[in-house]
């Protein structure tokens, strides 16, 4: 089984991702790790990337895509993967496809985890945090027991410059730029399928089930 994972920061992919990952036994590939082990087997695409990533530079398409293709080769893919992160262009997309027929593989399935914009702003813009020990917490889905204060230390709780409305919102408005073409792709495609991801945690993972087993 074959698939792509997307949704907008806040919408609990990664929490999806891991859940799809026990269920069907297929490895969860996000780009960062895929970078970074490439980057660590020292593989002659994963030292392009890093020289790169070191300039503080975008790697390009044909460096990513044989990344992603090398990742695909590992033999814990062979009875299929969760891509997460990629793709993100068109490009890429249209790249994808092109290595997978290469291989007489094809994606099976785009999950959509859809969270209206409203909540993901309501979930992003009440994390708050603990300067001094760390912890998190979320003004609504998992407050402190005593309003604005850790409960482990006493500290006074901040929301960090991430999560304020401005940063968030602008966040929200690129994500979506970039990802609704890839939408759209995956619609004419015929693969993409849309989980409505605004319900308990365990509720979203019963729909993608029920897609994937159809
Ligand atoms: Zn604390």
């Amino acid at each position: 089984m074959n698939l792509i994972l997307m949704g907008l920061p806040g919408a609990g992919k990664g929490t999806q991702a891991e859940k799809i990952n026990e269920k069907y036994k297929i490895p969860h590939i996000s780009t960062g790790d895929m970078f970074r082990l490439a980057i660590k087997e020292g593989t002659a695409l994963g030292q392009k990337a890093k020289a790169f990533m070191d300039q503080g530079a975008l790697v390009p398409d044909e460096v990513t895509i044989g990344i992603v293709q090398e990742r695909l080769s590992m033999t814990d893919c062979k009875n299929g993967f969760l891509l997460d992160g990629f793709p993100r262009t068109i490009a890429q997309a249209e790249a994808l496809k092109q290595l997978l027929a290469n291989m007489d593989e094809k994606i099976d399935n785009v999950i959509h985890v859809d969270v209206p914009e409203e909540k993901l702003m309501e979930r992003l813009t009440g994390r708050r945090v603990c300067p001094t020990c760390g912890r998190t917490y979320h003004v609504v889905y998992n407050p402190p027991k005593k309003d604005g204060i850790c409960d482990k230390d006493g500290t006074t709780l901040i929301q960090r410059e991430d999560d304020t409305a401005d940063t968030v919102k602008n966040r929200l408005a690129v994500n979506i730029d970039q990802m609704q073409p890839l939408l759209n792709f995956y619609t004419e495609e015929g693969t993409l399928v849309t989980i409505d991801g605004d319900q308990e945690i365990t509720d979203v993972f019963k729909d993608i089930q029920k897609q994937l087993d159809n």
